[in-house]
């Protein structure tokens, strides 16, 4: 199959696919859509069944990274790589730096980070090669306390829409995963007081927030049906499908969590059941947010209070996108498209 017949191809602007025979480097770069800027897009690297495998995941999440970016209102395009290879086994610094050539040949229309598999010393690696690098220590450094922030306000907005609720005090919130997110989002909802219920694969992670905010435990398995407000994803994608979305007894759901959606019909299955969803991709942007206040894209020293205080839009756009779903009839990840493609437009 070629790229232009891939199903997930989508008008995609450039895909690259890299090699590097002294380090073994088999990388394909795709670029979706720079009318809004430069491409900016996390690096993966994957022991991917196949090379087919590997180009399925880097258009679809290059097209995915457009949408947020516009979005969220930032200057940047929507863009992508990932490097074939198990990263325990395969990465060394020959094949970062030959990354790093690969993404420099592109002269900046694709701005690299970390993402699964690649880490903030991977970034700082393939920075040697190239100066097309975001998310490098130092400067914004780790994005998950923006992320948090945003998804605590994306709640907020949500909880205000959906329940009439100008406040979290009292609110009942089950939050999936205790990770860098969750847990961060966990303490600014117990501090507006939230009561939460939590679960996570780590019995340390469950005892602190037990201890700290008196959350009570839910199992893994049983989350997405715990009797709370609002159901708060911030561990797995795939979580609204056939079998949770009947189960659920919230009446938001709004997390972290990339791709929460098991295929786009489950955002109308939430909407039918008269549950608000807060897309995914807008209510988690506060990462991307943050790395635009970067030096090397504002010129500017990195600065926190300036930073979080724009990741406080993503309030907003919630509600407009809210607004947007009830005025149009349709469901809201439906309604966050087609703001961004507006945007697009508009370009
Ligand atoms: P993380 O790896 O730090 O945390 C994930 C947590 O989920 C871990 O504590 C893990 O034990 C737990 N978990 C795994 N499987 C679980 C299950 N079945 N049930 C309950 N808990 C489970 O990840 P993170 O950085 O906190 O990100 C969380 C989610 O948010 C991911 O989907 C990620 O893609 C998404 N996201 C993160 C950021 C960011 O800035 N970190 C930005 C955008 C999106």
């Amino acid at each position: 199959m070629t790229v232009f017949d891939h199903p997930e191809f989508d008008r995609h602007q450039t895909v690259a696919h890299c090699h590097d025979a002294a380090s073994g480097l088999h990388a394909i770069i795709a670029i979706h859509d720079t009318r809004l800027g430069p491409a900016l897009g996390g690096c993966r690297m994957w022991a991917y069944d196949s090379e087919q495998a590997a180009l399925t995941d880097v258009l679809r999440l290059a097209k995915g990274m457009t949408y947020k970016a516009a979005l969220a209102g930032l200057p940047f395009g929507g863009g992508k790589s990932v490097i074939i290879g198990d990263p325990r086994q395969a990465k060394s610094e020959a094949l970062l730096r030959a990354m790093g050539r690969a993404v420099d040949r592109l002269g900046g229309a694709y701005i690299v980070a970390e993402d699964v598999g690649i880490g903030t010393a991977d970034v700082v690696t393939m920075a040697q090669e190239t100066g097309h690098v975001a998310g490098l220590p130092g400067q914004g450094g780790d994005p998950s306390p923006a992320t948090a922030y945003g998804v605590y306000l994306g709640i907020r907005a949500a909880v205000s829409y959906r329940l009439g609720r100008n406040s979290l005090d009292g609110v009942r919130v089950a939050v999936q995963g205790l990770g860098h997110v969750g847990r961060s989002v966990c303490e600014r909802l117990a501090a507006d007081g939230a009561r939460l219920v939590v679960a996570d694969l780590n019995p340390q992670a469950l005892e602190q927030a037990a201890a700290v905010h008196g959350a009570q435990i839910a199992a893994p398995e049983a989350i997405h049906a715990a009797d709370v407000d609002v159901y708060s994803p911030c561990a797995l994608g795939a979580v609204a499908n056939d079998e949770t979305i009947p189960a659920m007894r919230a009446t938001v759901v709004a997390g972290s969590a990339n791709n929460q959606l098991a295929e786009p019909r489950h955002g109308a299955a939430l909407a039918a059941r008269g549950i608000l969803y807060a897309p995914d991709y807008a209510i988690n942007a506060g990462g991307i947010i943050n790395i635009a206040h970067e030096p090397w894209h504002s010129g500017k020293p990195y600065y926190r209070d300036a930073a979080f205080a724009d990741v406080a839009r993503i309030h907003d756009t919630l509600l407009e996108i809210f607004g947007e779903a009830t005025a149009a009839g349709i469901p809201t990840h439906e309604a966050a498209d087609r703001i961004a493609e507006r945007r697009l437009a508009a370009a």
